[in-house]
């Protein structure tokens, strides 16, 4: 049987890779950091000392990496060298033109490949529970299945190429809207003297409610599972939350569609990250909106500690 190559062994590649090793499959993994395959070694995936030996013979070619230009360089780097029939998935998030970039090359080398982003963050990559949103022709989906559902547990075909990012940009843009309209609503609700237990219990059950409510909830101690209740340790990064927003507004810009809101999504959590706050989870926003210091606020003291200095 012929193994499967796994490029990036981040904090998302690397437990999905060990989901395969626990399925049967033979994997053959590289990263650029030597210590991540290294790791990887340990829970049964082989290192390789480049991409190109990882994917030297591979049925399958699985690309986890942080943007799409790390993306296009490996899969130019891999199309004509590796098998024939070799399937090439990418799971990264990444820009809607890359994706379809990466489609055109596979196309041009005669390669059969699927756009495959994830959700479900960290624990789902662990747990195996990955939703994965497929862009690409139906027979390249149909090869993916198997794969994919040894590392998740919903395999949606979303249309042809490029689609599956669409899907996921938009998902992206939708929580990370509704997390800081939630955010908002218990801001308010605790200055009106309604506690965040009664306006959970209310919320859930009527027409606010959200998966950023009833999955996520941001305010402290309601969900055990949720990141609040752990002093916001991700969970879902903010600059994480923020690089999605970027997309989703870069998407938007170029098909000259305004989303408003999404923007000025983005701007709050830009701000939640510039106060130190990038790798604490997003809905850690909290409590920013809690303290209830509006963006003119901080950028008049801002302007006025650089007139004073
Ligand atoms: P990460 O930074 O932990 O992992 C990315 C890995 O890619 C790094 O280890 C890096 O060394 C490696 N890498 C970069 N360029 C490379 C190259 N040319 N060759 C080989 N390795 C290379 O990031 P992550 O959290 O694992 O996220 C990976 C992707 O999944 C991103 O696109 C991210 O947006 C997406 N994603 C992440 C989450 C999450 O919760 N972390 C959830 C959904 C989707």
């Amino acid at each position: 049987m012929s193994h499967i190559a796994f490029i990036g062994l981040g904090r998302m590649g690397a437990p999905m890779a060990g989901n395969l090793v626990k399925a049967g499959r033979e994997l053959r993994g590289f990263d650029l950091d030597p210590r991540l395959c290294a790791e990887a070694e340990a829970q049964g995936v082989r290192g390789a000392s480049s991409a190109k030996e990882a994917a030297q013979g591979a049925a399958a070619i699985i690309t986890m990496l942080p943007a799409g230009e790390a993306v296009l360089a490996v899969w130019k780097e891999l199309l004509h060298c590796a098998e024939r029939d070799a399937l090439f998935i990418d799971c990264s998030t990444i820009d809607i033109d890359s994706a379809r970039q990466a489609h055109r090359l596979a196309a041009e080398a005669g390669r059969a490949c699927v756009d495959a982003p994830v959700s479900g963050g960290v624990a789902g990559a662990k747990a195996g529970t990955l939703t994965f949103m497929c862009g690409g022709e139906v027979a390249a989906f149909e090869r993916t299945r198997a794969l994919l559902s040894q590392m998740g547990e919903k395999i949606i075909h979303c249309g042809e190429g490029g689609l599956g990012q669409a899907a996921k940009i938009c998902n992206n843009m939708m929580l990370g809207a509704t997390m800081i309209a939630t955010c908002e609503a218990f801001a308010l609700a605790e200055r009106l003297g309604l506690s965040d237990r009664m306006l959970f219990d209310v919320a859930s059950v009527s027409s606010g409610q959200s998966w950023s409510l009833t999955h996520y909830c941001p305010a402290p101690g309601l969900l055990p599972t949720a990141p609040a209740s752990r002093d916001y340790q991700p969970g879902f990064m903010t600059a994480l939350m923020l690089k999605d927003m970027s997309l989703a507004e870069a998407a938007a810009a170029q098909v000259g569609l305004p989303t408003p809101l999404a923007a000025l999504a983005a701007q709050i959590y830009a701000r939640y990250a510039d106060r130190g706050e990038a790798e604490r989870d997003f809905s850690g926003v909290i409590r920013m909106i809690r303290e209830g210091r509006s963006a003119e606020a901080e950028t008049s003291q801002a302007g006025a500690r650089s007139k004073g200095a």
